[in-house]
Parts: C-alpha cells; sequence; structure tokens
C-alpha cells in the first residue's frame, strides 16, 4: 500500500487490462471474471485499461467483470484518451470520452489519461485544447485525477511538467533493465518526476513481458537466490521498492500470472541490499550480450534505395538479442517493434546489398549481415 497519494491508499500491484486472456478474438471473460474475484479478494483495488486496447474491448471487459460486480467504491478504474490522427477538435475528444463512460458503465473515471504521450503529442494537447478538455471533465465530476502516459525522454518529460503543473501524475515505463538505457531513460524520467513532486504509476516493469523471458544464465542468478521467487517477481518488486510509486501495472493474461503476482504483492517487501546487488549482476549479463554497436546517427539511412530504417531495425534486433523470445512462443518478443521500424520503408529481407549504407557507417558496423539476423529473426 502506498502512502496516500492523491488521497487514496492505493495497493503497489495493479491490474493492467491490456493483455487480458483471449479466445479467438473475443476476451475470456470467465477466466477475466475470476482473474478479477481474485485480485480484488486479495485486497488490490487498482484497474488500467484504455480506449484502445484491444480494441475497445478492453473498457467493456471492465465493466462487465469489476462495475458491474462490484461497489463503485471498492476499486479504482484508469482509462486514456488517444490523441490520435483523427482527433482534432474538443467534439472529437468529447466523442471518445463519452464512449470511453458507456463502455466502461461509470459516471465517473478515478484516473484519466493523456495516452501514450511524447513531443509531437504533448504539442498537439496544446494545440487542441486537451488539457483544458480533461480539467473541464474533472470539473464536472467525471474525472477524479488526470494525469499522463509517457514514452520520450527525460528532457521532454521535464518540459511537459514545467509547462503543465496541474498534470496531477504521470505514467512512466520503468523496469530494472532500462534503468540506465539511453533510449528508455527509465531512471532519469523518474528522476525528473520526483523532482516535480509527481506520484509515478509504473507501465511495463517486466519490459513486456521479456524480463521474463531473459538469457537462462541471468534467470539461474536470480533463481539460485531465491528459488521460490519467480523471475517476474524480481522485476515488479524492483519499481514497487521506488520512492512516489502510487502503483506498478502488471498487465496479466493467465489466472497463473495473477496468483504469482499476488503471492508476493500481497505482501510486498521492497528488494533487500542483498537482492539489489543480484539483480545488478544479472543486468551485467545481460549487458555483456553482444548487440549491434549503432549509435543511431543514421548517416547510413539517406542512400538507402529500400528506404530501410536501418537504426530503427537495429534497436528492435538488439533486444531481440538480450531478450529473445515470450515462453511458449518462436516470435522475437518485440515483434511490435520491428514491425513499427518498417511501416514505412523496406523490411530488412528488401536489402539488396548494394552496400551504400556500410560505406557511410561510422562504426563499421556489418550492416548487410545484421539485416539478414533481423530478416530471419523477424520475419521467419
Ligand atoms: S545494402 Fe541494403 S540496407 Fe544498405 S543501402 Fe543497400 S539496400 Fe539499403
Ligand atoms: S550509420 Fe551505422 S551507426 Fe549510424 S545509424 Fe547507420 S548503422 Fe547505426
Amino acid at each position: 500500500m502506498n502512502s496516500g497519494y492523491l488521497g487514496d491508499k492505493t495497493p503497489k500491484l495493479g491490474f493492467g487490462l491490456m493483455r487480458l486472456p483471449m479466445i479467438g478474438d473475443e476476451i475470456d471473460m470467465e477466466q477475466t471474471k475470476s482473474m478479477v474475484d481474485k485480485f480484488m479478494a486479495k485486497g488490490f483495488t487498482y484497474f488500467d485499461t484504455a480506449y484502445v486496447y484491444i480494441n475497445g474491448k478492453s473498457e467493456v471487459a471492465a465493466r462487465e467483470a469489476i462495475v458491474k460486480r462490484y461497489p463503485r467504491d471498492s476499486f479504482t478504474l484508469a482509462t486514456k484518451l488517444p490523441l490520435w490522427d483523427k482527433v482534432e477538435t474538443e467534439e472529437d475528444m468529447q466523442k471518445i470520452f463519452d464512449e470511453s463512460m458507456e463502455r466502461a458503465g461509470v459516471e465517473y473515471f478515478d484516473y484519466y489519461l493523456l495516452h501514450a504521450m511524447d513531443k509531437e503529442k504533448f504539442e498537439k494537447a496544446d494545440r487542441i485544447g486537451a488539457w483544458d478538455f480533461i480539467f473541464k471533465m474533472k470539473a464536472e465530476g467525471k474525472i477524479k485525477h488526470c494525469g499522463f502516459s509517457f514514452h520520450d525522454s527525460a528532457e521532454v518529460l521535464d518540459e511537459a511538467l514545467t509547462k503543465h503543473p496541474e498534470a496531477e501524475f504521470v505514467q512512466l515505463q520503468i523496469n530494472y533493465a532500462d534503468w540506465e538505457n539511453e533510449n528508455v531513460q527509465s531512471r532519469k524520467c523518474y528522476e525528473v518526476a520526483v523532482k516535480h513532486n509527481k506520484p509515478i504509476i509504473v507501465m511495463e516493469p517486466v519490459k513486456g513481458g521479456s524480463l521474463a523471458a531473459m538469457v537462462p544464465e541471468a534467470q539461474e542468478l536470480l533463481k539460485a537466490e531465491n528459488p521460490d521467487l519467480s523471475i517476474p517477481s524480481w522485476a515488479v518488486r524492483f519499481c514497487a521498492g521506488l520512492d512516489n510509486i502510487l502503483t506498478v501495472l502488471s498487465g496479466m493474461s493467465t489466472q497463473a500470472q495473477l496468483d504469482d503476482n499476488v503471492s508476493y504483492m500481497e505482501h510486498f517487501e521492497p528488494l533487500s541490499e542483498k537482492e539489489h546487488a543480484v539483480l545488478n549482476k544479472a543486468v551485467d549479463i545481460l549487458k555483456s550480450i553482444p548487440t549491434v554497436p549503432c549509435t543511431g546517427c543514421r548517416y547510413c539511412v539517406d542512400d538507402c534505395p529500400q528506404h530501410i530504417n536501418i537504426p530503427e531495425i537495429f534497436k528492435a534486433l538488439n533486444g531481440y538479442k538480450q531478450f529473445g523470445s515470450l515462453e511458449g512462443s518462436d516470435k522475437p518478443y518485440n515483434m511490435g517493434q520491428y514491425e513499427h521500424a518498417t511501416k514505412d520503408g523496406g523490411k530488412a529481407s528488401e536489402c539488396l546489398h548494394c552496400g551504400s549504407c556500410e560505406a557511410h557507417c561510422p562504426q563499421h558496423i556489418h550492416i548487410i549481415e545484421e539485416l539478414e539476423g533481423a530478416a530471419k529473426a523477424y520475419e521467419g
């Protein structure tokens, strides 16, 4: 339980409703209800959905599994406003907000977030009056607390919180493997939020599940320290033990994941000094895995006849080299990252082997060979 940020005493494990159990294209509601029941029975209360999760079905699942079955003041429900291309006016935002309320079957949301904010989206939010809109909904009693979820650099976060001190909380990607990662900037973003005195909701503490699938040597280290603790438990406890944490979200897909999470979070103990040291060793193992030494300078990109986004593909490939595939899957854990990297240009397999990129690369990377590896991993 945290010490009462924003007037609420929130248990430090939240239920992310973005990866619910599915049967085909539909959410497995029986299993979802049973997971919700166990979660609530163990004293946990925070649920996180979004307008876009599972094509809108996540908000509906929240209604069916939580809102209709529990008193409104016994749980906390958060959802999010997407600022995607179609959203340009107050009417557009109102339409989405009303739809979220209807789907979720509530009169108010406890937490409401501008979704997946970055530099560009902050500019858009200012331009279309998104902050005014969400605080208007708050003034009407339809939102209790307004904040945003964030995916950009610490510098952008600092600018945003300086410009919008009215934001009551932030939702950040924090995990121990990316704590010092310059792309994700977990620690730096965390420190900016603390500097601005904002309570933090943690998302992706297990790095999209990849920290449950890291290389065997790193897993063995954690198991040797405590064979009774699951590998993901280290990741959740790392985040929950930080100061200023309102709650840590876990996107649970199975009853087994839920059972595991509640087993160690019911009587939460932060990582001990010794456990921190063990975790640091596991991170050292991850860092020692050879990755593509791409600096993201982009000198290779302009002359590529296939418009292959080489540095972004290498970013994805480096993640794959460290974390591989999720349990029970032969696909890289970060397939979505590769798809994003190739959505506006060529795929790795479309490389013509012309060599123009290699001639420009100051790191002398064997780009063609690495792209072949990416093609094999992501395109099968
Ligand atoms: S070798 Fe491949 S990636 Fe490099 S410039 Fe040519 S087509 Fe593009
Ligand atoms: S030129 Fe080399 S280091 Fe720079 S982005 Fe391309 S591959 Fe990476």
